[in-house]
Protein backbone atom coordinates (compact mmCIF):
# COMPACT_ATOMS: atom_id res chain seq x y z
CA UNK A 1 0.00 0.00 0.00
CA UNK A 2 1.27 3.51 -0.79
CA UNK A 3 0.85 6.81 1.27
CA UNK A 4 0.55 10.19 -0.06
CA UNK A 5 1.47 13.31 2.19
CA UNK A 6 -1.25 15.43 3.02
CA UNK A 7 0.53 18.39 1.50
CA UNK A 8 0.62 16.77 -1.39
CA UNK A 9 4.35 17.89 -2.32
CA UNK A 10 6.39 15.20 -1.08
CA UNK A 11 6.24 11.84 -3.33
CA UNK A 12 4.18 8.90 -2.57
CA UNK A 13 5.57 6.38 -0.26
CA UNK A 14 5.33 2.51 0.53
CA UNK A 15 4.41 1.61 4.18
CA UNK A 16 7.60 0.77 5.26
CA UNK A 17 8.94 4.20 4.07
CA UNK A 18 6.13 5.93 5.81
CA UNK A 19 6.90 4.66 8.77
CA UNK A 20 10.66 4.80 8.79
CA UNK A 21 10.12 8.42 7.53
CA UNK A 22 7.86 9.20 10.18
CA UNK A 23 6.37 12.59 8.48
CA UNK A 24 6.61 13.43 5.03
CA UNK A 25 9.63 15.78 3.47
CA UNK A 26 7.01 18.32 2.95
CA UNK A 27 6.16 17.88 6.76
CA UNK A 28 2.59 16.11 6.08
CA UNK A 29 1.16 13.82 8.11
CA UNK A 30 1.20 10.52 5.46
CA UNK A 31 -2.40 9.08 4.36
CA UNK A 32 -3.46 5.81 2.57
CA UNK A 33 -3.76 6.12 -0.77
CA UNK A 34 -7.07 3.74 -1.17
CA UNK A 35 -9.26 2.14 2.04
CA UNK A 36 -11.17 -0.94 1.24
CA UNK A 37 -14.45 -1.45 3.07
CA UNK A 38 -13.69 -5.11 5.25
CA UNK A 39 -16.22 -7.64 3.91
CA UNK A 40 -19.45 -7.94 4.91
CA UNK A 41 -19.12 -11.79 5.41
CA UNK A 42 -16.01 -10.56 7.97
CA UNK A 43 -18.38 -8.02 10.11
CA UNK A 44 -21.48 -10.46 10.30
CA UNK A 45 -19.26 -13.17 11.88
CA UNK A 46 -17.06 -11.24 13.65
CA UNK A 47 -17.37 -13.48 17.07
CA UNK A 48 -16.50 -16.12 14.88
CA UNK A 49 -12.75 -14.37 15.05
CA UNK A 50 -10.43 -13.93 17.62
CA UNK A 51 -8.60 -10.76 18.07
CA UNK A 52 -5.67 -11.51 16.62
CA UNK A 53 -7.34 -12.78 13.40
CA UNK A 54 -9.59 -9.54 13.59
CA UNK A 55 -6.63 -7.19 13.41
CA UNK A 56 -4.73 -8.89 10.54
CA UNK A 57 -7.88 -8.38 8.93
CA UNK A 58 -8.34 -4.83 9.50
CA UNK A 59 -4.42 -4.31 8.90
CA UNK A 60 -3.29 -6.55 6.26
CA UNK A 61 -4.56 -3.73 3.25
CA UNK A 62 -2.31 -1.31 4.65
CA UNK A 63 0.97 -3.50 5.27
CA UNK A 64 0.56 -5.78 2.25
CA UNK A 65 3.25 -7.57 1.39
CA UNK A 66 5.75 -5.20 2.62
CA UNK A 67 5.33 -7.52 5.78
CA UNK A 68 5.03 -11.63 4.73
CA UNK A 69 1.61 -12.66 6.23
CA UNK A 70 3.48 -14.96 8.50
CA UNK A 71 5.57 -12.16 10.37
CA UNK A 72 2.72 -9.81 10.17
CA UNK A 73 0.70 -12.69 11.77
CA UNK A 74 3.55 -12.68 14.43
CA UNK A 75 3.81 -8.98 15.28
CA UNK A 76 0.30 -8.95 16.30
CA UNK A 77 0.43 -11.78 18.27
CA UNK A 78 3.07 -10.25 20.27
CA UNK A 79 1.67 -7.02 19.84
CA UNK A 80 -1.51 -8.04 21.31
CA UNK A 81 -0.75 -10.12 24.43
CA UNK A 82 -3.39 -8.61 26.64
CA UNK A 83 -7.46 -8.41 27.28
CA UNK A 84 -9.46 -5.17 26.14
CA UNK A 85 -12.49 -6.01 27.89
CA UNK A 86 -15.81 -4.24 28.27
CA UNK A 87 -17.13 -3.20 31.09
CA UNK A 88 -21.05 -2.59 31.88
CA UNK A 89 -21.33 1.26 33.92
CA UNK A 90 -24.93 1.70 33.75
CA UNK A 91 -27.70 0.86 31.53
CA UNK A 92 -26.52 1.34 27.62
CA UNK A 93 -22.90 2.85 28.52
CA UNK A 94 -19.62 0.54 28.89
CA UNK A 95 -16.30 1.40 29.21
CA UNK A 96 -13.80 -0.23 26.71
CA UNK A 97 -10.76 -1.02 28.81
CA UNK A 98 -7.46 -0.54 26.81
CA UNK A 99 -5.20 -0.58 29.46
CA UNK A 100 -4.21 -3.82 30.20
CA UNK A 101 -1.10 -3.31 28.72
CA UNK A 102 2.83 -2.93 29.90
CA UNK A 103 2.25 0.64 30.86
CA UNK A 104 -1.27 0.64 31.40
CA UNK A 105 -2.28 2.86 28.77
CA UNK A 106 -3.64 2.61 25.30
CA UNK A 107 -0.94 3.71 23.75
CA UNK A 108 1.23 0.42 24.19
CA UNK A 109 -0.91 -1.65 20.66
CA UNK A 110 0.39 1.28 18.54
CA UNK A 111 3.87 1.75 19.95
CA UNK A 112 4.42 -1.88 20.20
CA UNK A 113 3.14 -2.53 16.75
CA UNK A 114 5.70 0.44 15.46
CA UNK A 115 8.21 -0.93 17.41
CA UNK A 116 8.09 -4.49 15.67
CA UNK A 117 7.75 -3.21 12.37
CA UNK A 118 10.83 -1.17 12.40
CA UNK A 119 12.38 -4.27 13.90
CA UNK A 120 11.23 -6.18 11.08
CA UNK A 121 12.44 -3.83 8.36
CA UNK A 122 15.84 -3.55 10.21
CA UNK A 123 16.29 -7.50 10.37
CA UNK A 124 15.37 -8.03 6.99
CA UNK A 125 17.38 -5.54 5.21
CA UNK A 126 19.30 -3.39 7.25
CA UNK A 127 18.38 0.00 7.52
CA UNK A 128 20.61 2.57 8.66
CA UNK A 129 20.14 3.30 12.64
CA UNK A 130 16.90 4.65 13.41
CA UNK A 131 16.51 7.44 15.62
CA UNK A 132 13.24 7.72 17.35
CA UNK A 133 12.18 11.31 18.43
CA UNK A 134 9.23 11.73 20.35
CA UNK A 135 7.75 14.06 22.56
CA UNK A 136 5.08 13.13 25.11
CA UNK A 137 2.54 15.38 27.29
CA UNK A 138 2.33 12.06 29.72
CA UNK A 139 1.92 8.10 28.19
CA UNK A 140 3.18 8.16 24.95
CA UNK A 141 6.92 8.16 26.19
CA UNK A 142 6.27 5.08 28.90
CA UNK A 143 4.53 3.32 26.07
CA UNK A 144 7.11 3.80 23.39
CA UNK A 145 10.13 3.52 25.77
CA UNK A 146 8.66 -0.32 26.73
CA UNK A 147 7.40 -0.87 23.31
CA UNK A 148 10.67 0.05 21.73
CA UNK A 149 12.79 -1.41 24.53
CA UNK A 150 16.39 -3.74 23.44
CA UNK A 151 14.75 -3.59 19.73
CA UNK A 152 17.68 -3.80 17.77
CA UNK A 153 18.66 -0.79 15.25
CA UNK A 154 16.59 1.82 17.29
CA UNK A 155 17.54 4.60 19.65
CA UNK A 156 14.98 6.15 21.47
CA UNK A 157 15.07 9.43 22.77
CA UNK A 158 11.80 11.21 24.68
CA UNK A 159 11.40 14.58 25.87
CA UNK A 160 9.02 15.12 28.12
CA UNK A 161 7.69 18.74 29.82
CA UNK A 162 9.48 18.74 33.69
CA UNK A 163 6.69 18.49 36.75
CA UNK A 164 3.98 18.53 34.25
CA UNK A 165 3.93 14.09 34.05
CA UNK A 166 2.57 12.13 36.73
CA UNK A 167 5.03 10.04 38.99
CA UNK A 168 3.96 6.96 37.37
CA UNK A 169 4.59 8.35 34.51
CA UNK A 170 7.74 9.90 34.89
CA UNK A 171 9.13 6.67 36.29
CA UNK A 172 7.88 4.31 32.74
CA UNK A 173 9.86 6.81 30.68
CA UNK A 174 13.05 7.67 33.15
CA UNK A 175 13.75 3.88 34.54
CA UNK A 176 14.15 1.31 31.59
CA UNK A 177 17.92 2.41 30.15
CA UNK A 178 19.49 0.28 27.20
CA UNK A 179 18.49 2.32 24.04
CA UNK A 180 15.79 4.57 25.91
CA UNK A 181 17.34 8.23 26.55
CA UNK A 182 14.45 10.42 28.82
CA UNK A 183 15.26 14.41 28.38
CA UNK A 184 14.07 16.51 30.59
CA UNK A 185 12.87 19.93 29.14
CA UNK A 186 12.32 22.81 31.24
CA UNK A 187 9.07 24.09 29.34
CA UNK A 188 5.35 22.57 28.52
CA UNK A 189 4.74 19.89 26.33
CA UNK A 190 4.21 22.21 23.46
CA UNK A 191 7.54 23.42 23.37
CA UNK A 192 9.14 19.78 23.67
CA UNK A 193 6.85 19.18 20.44
CA UNK A 194 8.09 22.52 19.03
CA UNK A 195 11.19 21.31 19.42
CA UNK A 196 10.88 17.89 17.98
CA UNK A 197 9.34 19.64 14.77
CA UNK A 198 12.51 21.77 14.32
CA UNK A 199 14.95 18.52 15.15
CA UNK A 200 12.75 17.01 11.62
CA UNK A 201 13.21 20.33 10.26
CA UNK A 202 16.63 20.43 10.72
CA UNK A 203 18.43 19.96 7.20
CA UNK A 204 22.28 19.73 9.22
CA UNK A 205 20.39 17.01 11.59
CA UNK A 206 18.78 14.45 9.48
CA UNK A 207 21.72 14.64 6.83
CA UNK A 208 23.01 12.89 9.66
CA UNK A 209 20.85 11.11 11.67
CA UNK A 210 17.98 8.73 10.48
CA UNK A 211 15.25 10.27 12.40
CA UNK A 212 11.38 9.46 12.85
CA UNK A 213 8.49 10.21 15.15
CA UNK A 214 6.62 7.49 17.50
CA UNK A 215 3.74 10.26 18.00
CA UNK A 216 0.65 9.32 16.02
CA UNK A 217 1.44 11.00 13.46
CA UNK A 218 3.35 7.96 12.25
CA UNK A 219 1.03 5.37 10.19
CA UNK A 220 2.56 2.05 12.25
CA UNK A 221 1.73 4.08 15.61
CA UNK A 222 -1.94 5.38 14.33
CA UNK A 223 -3.50 2.25 12.31
CA UNK A 224 -3.46 -0.11 14.80
CA UNK A 225 -5.46 1.70 17.21
CA UNK A 226 -8.49 1.00 14.51
CA UNK A 227 -8.39 -2.78 16.58
CA UNK A 228 -10.37 -1.65 19.28
CA UNK A 229 -13.49 -0.34 18.06
CA UNK A 230 -13.96 -3.91 16.11
CA UNK A 231 -12.91 -5.59 19.53
CA UNK A 232 -15.61 -3.53 21.11
CA UNK A 233 -17.89 -4.06 18.29
CA UNK A 234 -17.21 -7.87 18.27
CA UNK A 235 -18.59 -7.97 22.17
CA UNK A 236 -21.41 -5.81 21.55
CA UNK A 237 -22.82 -6.76 18.55
CA UNK A 238 -25.60 -9.15 20.09
CA UNK A 239 -27.19 -6.50 21.51
CA UNK A 240 -28.58 -5.42 18.42
CA UNK A 241 -28.10 -1.43 19.16
CA UNK A 242 -26.74 1.29 17.20
CA UNK A 243 -22.91 1.81 18.72
CA UNK A 244 -22.12 5.63 19.51
CA UNK A 245 -18.31 5.70 20.72
CA UNK A 246 -16.79 8.77 22.97
CA UNK A 247 -13.25 8.73 22.65
CA UNK A 248 -11.22 11.24 24.93
CA UNK A 249 -9.35 13.03 22.77
CA UNK A 250 -5.66 15.24 22.83
CA UNK A 251 -3.68 14.64 19.33
CA UNK A 252 -7.18 12.99 17.80
CA UNK A 253 -4.83 10.08 16.81
CA UNK A 254 -7.54 7.09 18.88
CA UNK A 255 -10.54 8.60 17.55
CA UNK A 256 -8.99 9.29 13.87
CA UNK A 257 -8.45 5.45 14.23
CA UNK A 258 -11.91 4.91 14.66
CA UNK A 259 -13.43 6.90 12.04
CA UNK A 260 -10.92 5.04 9.84
CA UNK A 261 -12.64 1.94 11.26
CA UNK A 262 -15.90 2.98 10.18
CA UNK A 263 -14.68 3.53 6.69
CA UNK A 264 -13.56 -0.09 6.51
CA UNK A 265 -17.09 -0.63 6.87
CA UNK A 266 -17.56 -0.81 11.29
CA UNK A 267 -21.58 -0.05 11.85
CA UNK A 268 -21.45 3.10 14.21
CA UNK A 269 -24.16 5.57 14.52
CA UNK A 270 -21.71 8.20 15.46
CA UNK A 271 -18.40 9.06 17.34
CA UNK A 272 -17.87 11.78 20.03
CA UNK A 273 -14.62 13.40 20.75
CA UNK A 274 -14.52 14.44 24.07
CA UNK A 275 -11.55 17.32 24.96
CA UNK A 276 -10.85 18.64 28.08
CA UNK A 277 -10.64 22.56 27.80
CA UNK A 278 -8.18 22.26 25.07
CA UNK A 279 -11.21 23.01 23.22
CA UNK A 280 -10.00 23.42 19.37
CA UNK A 281 -12.13 21.00 17.64
CA UNK A 282 -15.13 21.33 19.44
CA UNK A 283 -14.68 24.91 18.24
CA UNK A 284 -13.88 24.37 15.11
CA UNK A 285 -17.34 22.22 14.65
CA UNK A 286 -18.77 25.00 15.85
CA UNK A 287 -17.48 27.47 14.53
CA UNK A 288 -15.94 26.52 11.55
CA UNK A 289 -12.54 28.26 12.48
CA UNK A 290 -9.29 25.81 13.37
CA UNK A 291 -7.43 28.21 15.84
CA UNK A 292 -4.56 26.57 17.56
CA UNK A 293 -3.80 27.69 20.79
CA UNK A 294 -1.29 27.22 23.42
CA UNK A 295 -1.52 24.29 25.32
CA UNK A 296 -3.72 24.36 29.17
CA UNK A 297 -2.84 22.06 31.66
CA UNK A 298 -5.59 19.88 33.37
CA UNK A 299 -6.04 16.97 34.88
CA UNK A 300 -6.09 15.00 32.33
CA UNK A 301 -2.97 15.94 30.82
CA UNK A 302 -2.33 13.20 27.99
CA UNK A 303 -4.85 15.71 26.26
CA UNK A 304 -3.42 18.86 27.07
CA UNK A 305 -2.57 19.67 23.23
CA UNK A 306 -3.39 23.02 21.34
CA UNK A 307 -2.56 21.84 18.42
CA UNK A 308 -4.06 18.46 17.48
CA UNK A 309 -1.94 17.19 14.48
CA UNK A 310 -4.67 14.46 13.53
CA UNK A 311 -7.33 16.50 12.84
CA UNK A 312 -6.43 17.24 8.95
CA UNK A 313 -6.25 13.22 8.84
CA UNK A 314 -9.86 13.67 9.71
CA UNK A 315 -10.67 16.24 7.30
CA UNK A 316 -9.29 14.01 4.45
CA UNK A 317 -11.23 11.14 5.64
CA UNK A 318 -14.61 13.20 5.03
CA UNK A 319 -12.92 14.63 1.53
CA UNK A 320 -13.02 18.35 3.60
CA UNK A 321 -16.95 18.19 3.85
CA UNK A 322 -17.75 19.95 7.18
CA UNK A 323 -21.39 18.22 6.87
CA UNK A 324 -20.37 14.91 6.07
CA UNK A 325 -17.97 15.21 9.11
CA UNK A 326 -20.48 16.82 11.60
CA UNK A 327 -23.37 14.40 10.47
CA UNK A 328 -20.87 11.76 12.45
CA UNK A 329 -18.59 13.62 14.59
CA UNK A 330 -19.61 15.52 17.54
CA UNK A 331 -17.70 17.08 19.79
CA UNK A 332 -17.34 18.19 23.25
CA UNK A 333 -15.50 19.87 25.91
CA UNK A 334 -15.30 19.73 29.82
CA UNK A 335 -13.57 21.41 32.69
CA UNK A 336 -11.80 19.39 35.17
CA UNK A 337 -14.41 20.45 37.73
CA UNK A 338 -17.01 18.51 35.43
CA UNK A 339 -14.23 15.63 35.06
CA UNK A 340 -14.00 15.71 39.04
CA UNK A 341 -17.50 15.24 39.40
CA UNK A 342 -17.80 12.58 37.00
CA UNK A 343 -15.59 10.56 38.16
CA UNK A 344 -16.47 10.64 41.66
CA UNK A 345 -20.61 9.80 39.99
CA UNK A 346 -19.22 6.83 38.47
CA UNK A 347 -17.48 5.28 41.85
CA UNK A 348 -20.35 6.05 43.92
CA UNK A 349 -23.67 5.29 41.60
CA UNK A 350 -21.58 2.22 39.27
CA UNK A 351 -18.74 1.32 41.92
CA UNK A 352 -16.60 2.28 38.71
CA UNK A 353 -13.29 3.56 39.42
CA UNK A 354 -12.57 5.92 36.24
CA UNK A 355 -8.67 7.77 35.17
CA UNK A 356 -9.84 11.58 34.20
CA UNK A 357 -9.35 10.68 30.16
CA UNK A 358 -12.30 8.24 30.34
CA UNK A 359 -14.24 10.14 32.64
CA UNK A 360 -14.23 12.76 29.97
CA UNK A 361 -15.34 10.45 27.30
CA UNK A 362 -18.16 9.45 29.86
CA UNK A 363 -19.12 12.94 29.96
CA UNK A 364 -19.22 13.15 26.25
CA UNK A 365 -21.88 10.04 26.07
CA UNK A 366 -24.06 12.01 28.72
CA UNK A 367 -23.47 15.15 26.71
CA UNK A 368 -24.64 13.18 23.38
CA UNK A 369 -27.64 11.58 25.18
CA UNK A 370 -27.69 7.28 24.81
CA UNK A 371 -31.48 6.57 24.72
CA UNK A 372 -32.81 2.83 24.93
CA UNK A 373 -31.70 1.86 21.10
CA UNK A 374 -27.95 3.36 21.17
CA UNK A 375 -25.27 1.84 23.32
CA UNK A 376 -22.39 4.23 24.03
CA UNK A 377 -19.08 2.98 24.57
CA UNK A 378 -15.98 5.19 26.36
CA UNK A 379 -12.87 4.89 25.72
CA UNK A 380 -11.09 4.09 29.08
CA UNK A 381 -7.70 4.78 27.73
CA UNK A 382 -5.25 4.54 30.48
CA UNK A 383 -5.69 3.09 34.48
CA UNK A 384 -6.71 4.92 37.23
CA UNK A 385 -3.46 3.83 39.27
CA UNK A 386 -1.56 6.09 36.57
CA UNK A 387 -3.05 9.90 38.27
CA UNK A 388 -2.96 8.73 41.89
CA UNK A 389 -2.50 11.98 42.77
CA UNK A 390 -5.98 13.07 40.98
CA UNK A 391 -7.97 10.11 41.73
CA UNK A 392 -7.59 8.77 45.43
CA UNK A 393 -8.73 12.07 47.01
CA UNK A 394 -11.52 12.08 44.75
CA UNK A 395 -12.63 8.36 45.25
CA UNK A 396 -11.42 8.75 48.69
CA UNK A 397 -9.94 5.65 48.72
CA UNK A 398 -6.36 3.98 48.16
CA UNK A 399 -5.63 2.30 44.80
CA UNK A 400 -3.92 -0.93 44.81
CA UNK A 401 -0.84 -0.79 42.66
CA UNK A 402 -0.84 -3.44 39.69
CA UNK A 403 2.42 -5.16 39.01
CA UNK A 404 3.30 -3.19 36.07
CA UNK A 405 3.39 -0.17 38.23
CA UNK A 406 5.03 -1.77 41.37
CA UNK A 407 7.93 -2.73 38.65
CA UNK A 408 9.00 0.51 37.62
CA UNK A 409 7.88 3.06 41.06
CA UNK A 410 10.60 2.03 43.30
CA UNK A 411 13.24 2.17 40.29
CA UNK A 412 15.56 5.40 39.95
CA UNK A 413 14.89 8.33 37.72
CA UNK A 414 17.47 8.85 35.07
CA UNK A 415 17.20 11.80 32.77
CA UNK A 416 19.22 14.67 31.11
CA UNK A 417 17.65 18.23 31.89
CA UNK A 418 17.63 20.60 28.59
CA UNK A 419 16.22 23.88 27.96
CA UNK A 420 16.92 24.89 24.24
CA UNK A 421 16.78 23.32 20.95
CA UNK A 422 20.39 23.85 20.60
CA UNK A 423 21.12 21.61 23.59
CA UNK A 424 18.70 18.62 21.94
CA UNK A 425 20.77 18.90 18.77
CA UNK A 426 23.62 18.59 20.80
CA UNK A 427 22.68 15.34 22.53
CA UNK A 428 21.48 14.04 18.94
CA UNK A 429 24.90 14.80 17.24
CA UNK A 430 26.74 13.62 19.87
CA UNK A 431 24.92 10.32 20.87
C1 LIG B 1 -2.71 9.90 24.47
C2 LIG B 1 -3.89 9.78 25.37
C3 LIG B 1 -5.14 10.29 25.02
C4 LIG B 1 -5.36 11.06 23.74
O1 LIG B 1 -5.26 10.26 22.60
P1 LIG B 1 -5.06 10.96 21.18
O2 LIG B 1 -4.94 9.83 20.22
O3 LIG B 1 -3.82 11.77 21.27
O4 LIG B 1 -6.26 11.80 20.95
C5 LIG B 1 -6.19 10.08 25.87
N1 LIG B 1 -6.03 9.43 27.05
C6 LIG B 1 -4.84 8.94 27.42
C7 LIG B 1 -4.73 8.27 28.73
C8 LIG B 1 -3.73 9.08 26.60
O5 LIG B 1 -2.56 8.60 26.99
Amino acid sequence: MNFYSLNKIAPNVTFKDAVIKGLASDKGLYFPEKISPLGKEFLNNIEDFSNKEIAFEVIKQFVADEIPEKELKEIIEETLNFDFPIISIEENIAALELFHGPTMAFKDVGARFMARCLGYFNKEEKINKVTVLVATSGDTGGAVASGFLGVEGVDVVILYPSGKVSDVQEKQLTTLGQNITALEVNGTFDDCQAMVKTAFMDEKLIANKNLTSANSINVARWLPQMFYFFFAYKLLKNKHKEFVFSVPSGNFGNICAGLMAYKLGLPVKQFIAATNINDIVPEYLETGIYTPKPSKQTISNAMDVGNPSNFVRILEIFKNDDTKLKEMLSSYSFTDKETQQAMKEIKEKYNYIADPHGAVGYLGLKKFGIDANTYGIFLETAHPVKFLNVVEPIINETIELPKQIKEVINKEKVSINISTYEELKHFLINS
